[in-house]
């Protein structure tokens, strides 16, 4: 312990701060929900669309799907992803990415990614390119958004179709233009956490194609286009009511929440710069990812001092057993594989005191001082 500093308790993250701050307008637009009494596929969800496509520009269109990793497997399908197609994908997002991958009957192929960005290097799509790959999944990492242009005019190339997972990434821009609006379709998750999250599970498929829009929502509601007809085979995956509510309500708060959280991503690049490994500048920094040789032995010491962290993700997707199998093993991403190792998260939400930040950057200066 380091006798001069009074230990603080930061955890890694909070929601309830967030939710009270904007209290009365949750109750009120869950109020709104219970007393018109219509749960799922009403004004609300529309209304969400309707606001969710306008904030990211015109001619778009949204759909509300009921998970983040449903927007990604019904997204594939709405692109014509079948069974058979191969997806270039990267290992080191967590497992959904490639999770939504198989669910949507296609084969994962693992590409690695640049060490500076976490994101998709696009040199990797010319060396993993395979007679069967239909589509690239790009994820925008802890709110950084990849290298578009670049992917872009491989994919084109190559004649990839592009899904953006846009999971972390809310409301960034790339070149002055929001991610999500970059390829052929982009996919949202609403999960609680994320940098517009709602109280529970809900997703979104954004795309300014009308017709990847009319196919994914054939694929949320069991193929009708027409109650009870089916045109196509589908299951469900609905965002509910209370959902789409408390997202529109949320969604006029995201810029503001984005400014909080780049303004913490500064203080942490100002002070903290020299004690490890920063990340990018640019983003909306879902997460603040850093990165230390001593990795394991930093995260216990800040642990000590009270600080909460976390690990944005310990084990790669290829090398976990159900999708080893599309891989080829340890040593195989060895850009992803080292930043497995080496990676740490701080404590960043839009909650979070300035003197709390300032905090964890004078452990993380004392750490091994
Ligand atoms: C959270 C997340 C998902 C999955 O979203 P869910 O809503 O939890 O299904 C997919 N991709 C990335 C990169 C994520 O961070």
């Amino acid at each position: 312990m380091t006798a001069s500093l009074p230990t603080q308790r930061v955890p890694f993250n909070v929601l309830a701060p967030g939710v009270q701050a904007i209290r009365p307008d949750l109750d009120a637009a869950i109020t709104r929900v219970l007393d018109r009494g219509w749960f799922l596929m009403g004004p609300e969800l529309e209304e969400f669309e309707r606001q969710f496509a306008a904030y990211h520009g015109s001619n778009l269109e949204a759909v509300g799907v009921s998970s983040g990793t449903d927007a990604l497997r019904i997204g594939f399908e709405a692109l014509g992803i079948q069974g058979g197609d191969e997806v270039l994908v990267t290992a080191n997002a967590g497992v959904p990415p490639v999770a939504a991958v198989v669910a949507a009957g296609a084969r994962p192929v693992f590409c690695d990614v640049d060490p500076a960005t976490h994101t998709l290097d696009p040199g990797e799509i010319d060396r993993c390119i395979t007679p069967n790959a239909k589509a690239i999944l790009v994820v925008h990492l802890y709110g950084h958004a990849a290298d578009m242009d670049s992917i872009r005019q491989r994919a084109a190339s190559h004649g990839l179709k592009v899904l953006e997972d846009c999971a972390q990434a809310h409301g960034a821009q790339y070149n002055g233009r929001p991610v999500g609006t970059l390829g052929d379709a982009a996919a949202f998750s609403f999960y609680p956490t994320k940098n517009l999250g709602a109280l529970g599970d809900a997703g979104a498929i954004l795309t300014g194609d009308p017709r990847v829009a009319e196919r994914a929502r054939l694929g949320r509601m069991y193929g009708w286009r027409t109650r009870y007809l089916s045109e196509a085979h589908g299951t469900v995956s609905r965002m509910d009511e209370i959902q789409a509510a408390v997202l529109s309500t949320k969604l006029a708060h995201l810029d503001e929440w984005n400014a909080r959280r780049r303004h913490i991503a500064e203080m942490y690049r100002s002070r903290a710069a020299g004690a490890v490994e920063l990340p990018p500048a640019d983003g909306v920094f879902h997460l603040f990812v850093v990165q230390s040789r001593a990795r394991n032995g930093l995260q216990a010491y800040l642990a000590e001092h009270g600080i909460g962290t976390d690990v944005h993700y310990p084990l790669p997707a290829h090398l976990q057993p159900p999708y080893a199998q599309y891989g080829g093993g340890p040593g195989s991403l060895p850009n992803t594989e080292r930043l497995a190792r080496r990676v740490l998260s701080l404590p960043i939400y839009p909650e979070l005191p300035d003197d709390s930040v300032d905090y964890v950057c004078q452990v993380l200066r004392t750490y091994g001082a």
